[in-house]
């Protein structure tokens, strides 16, 4: 089982590698997939996570409400994986949006992110497919391939600030 590494590990810093269309299904990329599963899953208030978060520099997200299955509601948002994700469209417009991320713990910070996005990426079977996304969703999409391209919110957030136990947002 993966845990997440710390913020100051290279592979969060470094632009991940795509991961080549027929490995896929292979054993090594699905075992990467799985432990990318355990890792968000043991993190309550965790929604997305990223394959560099675990130290792995390859163009591989999951997004899971972890958070629904921890506090029994249903979740905002729908499960996927997403191999060599690309942001084909955007909204003209961006919003304000509040953001944590769970390699960088107890911050949270406003960054600006497109309203919409569609999205184009291959799921765990190596499927290609196309996804539109608003909300929650595409500011998660937005965050994750970012953490594909080695950057961190932090990097471009306007502003910042602390948070103790009891504020617990929702992280990816
Ligand atoms: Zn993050």
């Amino acid at each position: 089982m993966s845990k997440l590494v710390p913020e100051n590990h290279p592979a969060l810093h470094t632009i991940a590698e795509e991961v080549p269309e027929d490995t896929i299904t292979s054993k090594e990329i699905q075992k990467v997939i799985s432990d990318m599963k355990s890792a968000l899953a043991a993190c309550p208030q965790g929604v997305a996570l990223a394959a560099p978060q675990i130290g792995v520099s390859l163009r591989i997200f999951i997004v899971h409400d972890t958070h629904a299955d921890t506090h029994d509601h249903e979740g905002r948002i729908p499960d996927l994986v997403a191999i060599n994700p690309k942001i084909v469209k955007h909204s003209a417009k961006k919003e304000e949006l509040e953001e944590g991320c769970l390699s960088v713990p107890r911050l949270y910070g406003n960054t600006m992110r497109y309203e919409q996005v569609t999205m184009r990426a291959f799921d765990e079977n190596g499927e290609e497919y196309e996804r539109g996304a608003g909300g929650l969703l595409a500011q998660i999409f937005q965050h994750e391939i970012d953490h594909l391209d080695g950057i961190l919110y932090t990097d471009h957030a306007h502003n910042t600030w602390e948070t103790g136990d009891d504020y617990n947002p929702l992280e990816t």
